[in-house]
């Protein structure tokens, strides 16, 4: 159904299965269009398809329980008429957590859920009036989408050969390669920066492999970011920020362009010295998240499907810890990287899981 559109809602359950409430959502599409236009220019990279077209959000209808129940979405882009095969890619309904976290938030407003009290959420879908169907045609992106002119073909076997994988590598979308000055940079400026988070751009170049036409991403440098406003549980890139990157970038005369950003978190300066050692080593601001702050970033100026953020959390313990995080089917998730010419100084520690979207920066640990 071409330019159809639908309206979705979100159905909230406590733990015992009581229901909660229904709420209308609007559902930001663009990074689930944009990773459909990722993939199928990977593989029209790779020989397989040819070119872009307008993508349509639909639903899949839940298995079990069947319309207007959503068991998943579908991301469909039409191609040119010479090529009748749709480009789909499937899309959980994981990502619309966001919006159903938005909707716990104000039930525990309303005194109907407890705060930390686990909740559960079904989406449904219904046809929309032509009234918003008329809208949602200009909300579609028709936009010729070219290949980043950036992409270069190289043989990936030339970078793993000078990498050693660090997280969890297997389930990304694409390979990451990271060098270790950039990440020696980045740990020496959190130490400066003590109780303050810091943080900078990361450039590189988007490359395509020789031997199989797949992409990966090599950040080359990080460009501290300059003229921001910061404090312990804040990190604001102002207009200026963004002016002295792209000079910085200009002078280096390499080609590269702006692939990500990364930023500290000063979990020893949120974490109260009052706690005992081992409460504060369990805290969970010490764990590695991606704040609603930082899915915000992400999502407004790293749009490109292949953008990736990496994480400094500068730990109680005084050990400063990495964890990446990219664009997959349209959501912010945690991922693997390589590290580039090793020198084995930045051991990976065994990493507890990242959480996404969680905890507020400005949430004090409790003693
Ligand atoms: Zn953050």
């Amino acid at each position: 159904m071409p330019g159809s559109a639908y309206r979705y809602v979100l159905e909230l359950f406590d733990q015992d299965g009581r229901r909660l409430g229904q709420h209308p959502v609007d559902p930001d599409w663009e990074p689930a269009r944009e990773w459909l236009r990722f993939s199928t220019l990977c593989q029209a990279l790779s020989g397989s398809a040819s070119s872009q077209g307008p993508v349509d959000i639909q639903p899949v209808w839940s298995t079990a329980a069947g319309a207007p129940y959503v068991g998943s979405f579908r991301a469909v882009m039409t191609l040119d008429s010479h090529d009748p095969r749709p480009a789909i890619c499937e899309i959980p309904t994981a990502y619309l957590r966001s919006l159903a976290q938005d909707a716990a938030t104000g039930l525990v407003e309303r005194g109907l859920l407890k705060e930390g009290d686990t909740f559960r959420y079904l989406v449904s879908a219904y046809p929309a009036a032509t009234k918003v169907e008329s809208h949602s045609t200009c909300r579609f992106n028709t936009e010729e989408v070219s290949p980043p002119s950036c992409t270069r073909v190289t043989p990936l076997a030339t970078l793993q050969a000078r990498a050693t994988p660090f997280g969890e590598i297997g389930e990304d979308p694409f390979p990451l390669f990271v060098p270790e000055a950039v990440l020696a940079e980045g740990k020496a400026r959190v130490q400066r920066a003590g109780p303050v988070e810091t943080g900078g751009l990361l450039v590189g170049h988007l490359h395509q492999d020789a031997a199989s036409g797949g992409p990966f991403l090599e950040v080359t440098a990080q460009i501290p970011a300059a003229h921001t406003e910061a404090d312990k549980h804040r990190l604001r890139f102002t207009p200026a920020t963004w002016q002295s990157a792209q000079a910085a970038l200009e002078l280096r005369r390499r080609g590269e362009q702006i692939v990500g950003w990364w930023h500290s978190h000063p979990a020893q300066a949120w974490c109260s010295t009052d706690c005992a050692p081992e409460k504060r080593a369990a805290c969970p601001l010490s764990r590695p998240f991606f704040s609603k702050d930082d899915l915000l970033v992400h999502r407004v100026v790293f749009t490109k499907a292949f953008c990736v953020a990496l994480l400094l959390t500068h730990l109680p313990s005084g050990t400063i810890q990495f964890t990446a995080f990219g664009w997959r089917q349209g959501m912010v998730q945690s991922r693997g990287f390589s590290v580039l010419d090793p020198s084995g100084s930045l051991a990976p520690a065994p990493l507890p899981s990242p959480t996404l979207g969680g905890n507020e920066h400005a949430t004090p640990c409790t003693s």
